[in-house]
């Protein structure tokens, strides 16, 4: 099967430094893939170019087959690549619902201009998403009085809007508690199962790593070292080294399940 996303070489480097640098790997359909790794270990530089934020020193990025290497942000969200936005001051006004039907709007391409109207439109479908996220009977409150953890469960149910075929998430948990951490990640995975979409996501915490995903993949120094499921990756002695002292590979040893 034609992987969803694949990645040959990817490299950037600021001036001197090689933030990232000659990356390969592939996140298959349905595929729950962890990118993990030290401060400073290139995984934003990497989802900045897999988002067209950031335009690649080196190599190639295809998704399903197609290159989208160096395509602006809005071409390749439009071919089917979502991400979590952060929910900014202008859109906290409005209730939960309008925010997931401003982005189907975005999606179906329809003006703004027509935004008297834009309460009616698409109000089903964003019930229908909000459901998704277990997010529906907040639908009408302003998203200026959501808790954090519900802010962030909104925020996928508007990366879903575009029906996205991969899903893009930089630390999709940080700032949350630990046990917000784990039900939305187990959101996530509940998701990419029902939806048969893939997800790469990055995570601080080992426990939801090795609790969630399918495949991890250990960045250092901008260089991958490992791509494996959990058990290979534990094994992994150049893991190890990077993660030697603070023992977290460990820590989740039978949580997974
Ligand atoms: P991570 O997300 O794994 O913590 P980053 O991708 O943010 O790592 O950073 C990787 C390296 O690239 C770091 O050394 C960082 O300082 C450097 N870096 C990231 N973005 C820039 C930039 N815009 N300009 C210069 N250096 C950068
Ligand atoms: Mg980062």
């Amino acid at each position: 099967m034609t992987a969803v996303l694949k990645v040959e070489g990817l490299s950037k480097s600021f001036g001197g430094v090689k933030a990232v640098n000659g990356v390969d790997f592939e996140v298959a359909p349905g595929e729950l893939k962890a990118l993990i790794g030290p401060n400073g270990a290139g995984k934003s530089t990497c989802f900045n170019m897999l988002m067209g934020q950031l335009m690649p020193s080196a190599g190639k990025v295809y998704l399903k087959g197609e290159q989208i290497t160096g395509l602006p942000p809005r071409v390749i969200w439009r071919k089917g690549v979502g991400r979590t936005f952060q929910i900014t001051g202008t859109y906290q006004s409005m209730t939960v619902a309008e925010n997931v039907q401003m982005a189907l709007m975005s999606h179906h391409r329809k003006l703004f201009s027509l935004l008297p109207y834009a309460y009616r439109l698409f109000r089903e479908e964003a019930l229908a998403l909000l459901d998704v996220v277990g997010m529906a009977d907040q639908a009408d409150r302003s998203c200026a009085i959501l808790a954090y953890g519900d802010l962030k469960r909104l925020e996928l149910a508007i990366a879903l809007s575009n029906d996205p075929m991969l899903l893009l998430m930089d630390e999709p948990t940080a700032g949350m508690a630990p046990k917000e951490r784990i039900n939305l990640m187990q959101l996530t995975s509940d998701i990419v199962r029902d939806r048969g979409i893939s997800v790469l996501f990055t995570e601080h915490d080992m426990d939801v790593v090795f609790a969630h995903a399918h495949h991890i993949m250990v960045l250092n120094r901008g260089e991958l070292i490992a791509d494996g499921t959990a058990s290979e990756v534990r094994a992994n002695a150049r893991v190890q080294e990077v993660y030697l002292g603070g023992g977290t590979l460990y820590a989740a040893e039978g949580s997974h399940a």
